[in-house]
């Protein structure tokens, strides 16, 4: 909870409109970026355009999630339908803002988590789509972890604003958590891919894990450190399984795309990975002998 300077009704009152403000309009700039990324379009030149009959979107019809429900979902010019991802894409981003906010202090590493569940929309989207992770997201994450790790080292710390001042685990933590998931995830798929060769060479699968999965968890975890990098990949571990088996009943088919299920699960183990951890390590530790002793 806010529980700074910042904590005040009034302050609250006009804080959270202005995230979920916030938070849609970048939201809608992720659309451009699921979209434009893997097709190797520019990010700004041209305006937005329907993808159908070419016609530019007008300026009224560019207002996060209001203009999709104006239009009823259709394109102004052809009818054609406009996807419902793109105000729900919109509205994620937005919810995502404010829950951040609430679940972490209002400082530079909340803001920073705010970006990474932006860049973990785009990615999981674009691999749901492509079944690609976009390195240059990935490497967008990285240079998000970096002020996060280094602004707690400097010595003169303890004398920045509030806003620079949070609670981190230390170098080490986001050390280990660069490697403590992704280097399992690189060990299985490298072994699930010489049982894969082995067993039938001409298998459309290379491995058991792709790289772009052991990408993610190597970059979510430099960020948010080691406890909840364990956390997030037990989430998205689950929510694969059950994405897996749902896919498996609909489609027949098993392959699918692991990054969006790791991308959930790097939202809820960033926000609530180190509590959880920490309430597991004390329970493995607890001894109830220790008062009679
Ligand atoms: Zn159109």
């Amino acid at each position: 909870m806010l529980h700074n300077e910042y904590m005040d009704m009034q302050f609250y009152i006009m804080f959270y409109p202005i995230v979920f403000f916030y938070g849609i309009c970048i939201g809608s700039f992720l659309n451009v970026v699921i979209y434009r990324l893997p097709r190797g379009e520019s990010l700004i030149k041209r305006a937005s355009h329907c993808t159908t009959c070419g016609a530019k979107i007008r300026v009224v019809d560019i207002i996060p999630i209001v203009s999709w429900l104006m239009l009823k979902g259709k394109c102004h010019s052809c009818g054609e339908k406009i996807s419902p991802r793109y105000p729900i894409v919109e509205a994620l981003n937005g919810i995502i803002y404010v829950i951040t906010f609430t679940v972490m202090d209002f400082n530079l590493k909340s803001l920073i988590y705010c970006l990474f569940f932006s860049v973990l929309i785009c990615l999981g989207f674009i691999d749901w789509d492509t079944m690609e992770m976009d390195l240059r997201m990935l490497g967008l994450i990285v240079v998000l972890a970096l002020p996060v790790i280094i602004l707690p080292m400097l010595p003169q710390y303890y004398n920045m604003p509030e806003f620079l001042q949070y609670e981190d685990g230390g170098l080490w933590a986001h050390l280990i958590g660069l490697v403590c998931v992704s280097v399992p995830f690189f060990l299985i798929g490298e072994i699930s891919g010489m049982i894969i060769r082995k067993r039938n060479p001409e298998s459309e699968i290379r491995r058991g894990i792709e790289l772009g999965d052991t990408l993610i968890m190597a970059a979510g975890g430099l960020l948010i450190g080691w406890k909840a990098c364990v956390v997030s990949a037990f989430f998205g571990i689950i929510i694969a399984a059950v994405m897996g088996l749902v896919s498996k009943l609909k489609t027949g088919e098993s392959r699918f795309a692991f990054g969006p299920a790791l991308a959930v699960g790097l939202f809820f183990g960033g926000l609530f990975g180190d509590a959880i951890m920490d309430w597991y390590i004390a329970i493995l530790t607890y001894n109830p002998y220790e008062m009679l002793q």
